[in-house]
């Protein structure tokens, strides 16, 4: 079996600065659209960044209209009111404003309004078909208030696939928005909880993108359209990585002590894009692949600054609560790729023996844990020993990125993870 010789790097453009977003009409009319649906969630709808969205393209002379009734944690269900509106509203171009959650949909409603198709068409095989979409969509604009998922840079939307209970996505680089525009004045009012979570899910897609299986290490495709977006860690990849984790580590606890932080907020904006850059092309790996049935199987956890209305496990929150005993696991496949992120991360890794770098990277992962206010392990968002074979069971269809692992990890290798991570200290 040939190997991977090739990688192919692929990102939005990027626009940054405050005030930004004022932008974003003459940034739509340059790519031609005319009628534009301005996506964004129920909390999001009032607020000042969606109002100066709507104002520049009007301003443009563009007929805009919004859509606010995106679920925080989208599902297929909320996923299908999406499409189903914007394949009514005949529109030639989209605008996001809002975190991974509205971003996500807003690429769905895209595709699914330019190619119709059964909805499980596009969604990641083996819980969808997986087929390729098959060309360009209208243009979308995405500017996020969150810095977290770094969604405006990759071709990636995730949702919850309500009868399965498990996260899945679809993933294509034509789903990649057009252009992000990253305006640190829309972040001012996220709660603690919320940029806490966020922060760390960037701070996992760049540890994970630098601890991938690397590019040449996965089989080459037979022919370049089958060459995935999630291609390991390669080179160009790593530079967004570790510059992300540089700058998520020194700034994530500058933020929540003091949301008022210019800087430091912008930072970890910019991080959230940087890692996605990263992420987007060498992938993500079993943190992320084991958060998602921590996600869909959570039963009566209410986070603070989230929805109170339902149970939730944040997204970066369920990627972090697993991630010390990954690395742990993952170490011994190249040590010195973790020890390189424990010291992007701000750890003293001189002296430190090969055989320690998995340690050395889940306790600075924990110590930054205690110091921003995670819980304490899957035991203190509501789970035992006894869901662990369910949290397993969920795991093993998330191929796309598990696969990226790079140390294989068998159905008894993730029941010890999941086991590690009831109690992390
Ligand atoms: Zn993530």
């Amino acid at each position: 079996m040939p190997f991977e010789t090739t990688i192919l790097m692929s990102s939005s453009r990027i626009k940054f600065g405050p005030g930004a977003t004022r932008e974003v009409g003459y940034d739509m009319r340059q790519f031609g659209a005319r009628r534009v649906l301005v996506v964004t969630d129920p909390n999001l709808a009032g607020s000042e960044a969606v109002a100066i969205a709507l104002a520049a393209l009007r301003a443009e002379g563009l007929d805009a209209v919004l859509y606010d009734r995106v679920r925080v944690e989208p599902t297929d269900a909320s996923f299908k009111e999406a499409i189903r509106f914007a394949t009514e509203g005949r529109f030639d171009g989209y605008v996001a404003v809002g975190g991974g959650s509205v971003i996500d949909t807003a690429k769905a409603a895209n595709l699914y309004a330019t190619y119709p198709a059964d909805f499980l068409t596009y969604v990641n095989a083996p819980i969808g078909q997986g087929q390729p979409v098959p060309g360009r969509l209208k243009p979308l604009i995405a500017i996020p208030t969150t810095a977290g998922t770094g969604s405006e840079t990759t071709g990636v939307a995730i949702f919850d696939l309500l009868e399965r209970h498990v996260k899945t996505g679809i993933a294509h680089n034509m789903l990649r928005p057009d252009l992000g525009i990253i305006d640190p004045n829309n972040t001012i009012t996220l709660p603690r909880m919320v940029a806490a979570c966020t922060g760390w899910d960037v701070l996992c897609h760049a540890v994970e993108s630098l601890t991938a299986l690397p590019y040449n290490q996965r089989p080459a495709p037979d022919n370049p359209g089958l060459r995935p977006a999630y291609q390991g860690a390669n080179p160009i990849s790593d530079v967004w990585a570790a510059k992300a984790i540089e700058m998520v580590s020194a700034n994530i606890v500058r933020v929540l002590q003091d949301p008022e932080d210019d800087e430091a907020r912008s930072q970890m904006l910019l991080a959230a894009a940087f890692a996605g850059i990263g992420f987007g092309n060498a992938g993500v790996h079993l943190p992320h692949g084991m958060s998602y049935p921590v996600s869909g199987g959570v039963r009566n956890y209410v986070a603070e600054g989230y929805p109170a209305d339902r149970p939730l496990v944040p997204h970066g929150m369920a990627v972090i609560l697993n991630a010390p005993a990954v690395f742990r696991f993952t170490a011994p496949a190249d040590p010195g790729r973790h020890l390189h992120a424990a010291r992007l991360m701000g750890a003293d890794t001189s002296g430190v023996r090969p055989e320690d770098a998995g340690e050395l990277l889940a306790a600075t992962v924990v110590d930054l844990m205690r110091r921003t206010g995670m819980p304490n392990g899957l035991g203190a968002v509501g789970y035992t020993a006894d869901d662990v074979e369910m949290l397993v069971a969920g795991t093993l269809p998330q191929h796309r990125v598990t696969k990226l692992s790079p140390r294989p990890a068998s159905p008894d290798d993730l029941r010890q993870m999941f086991l590690a991570s009831l109690k992390l200290w």
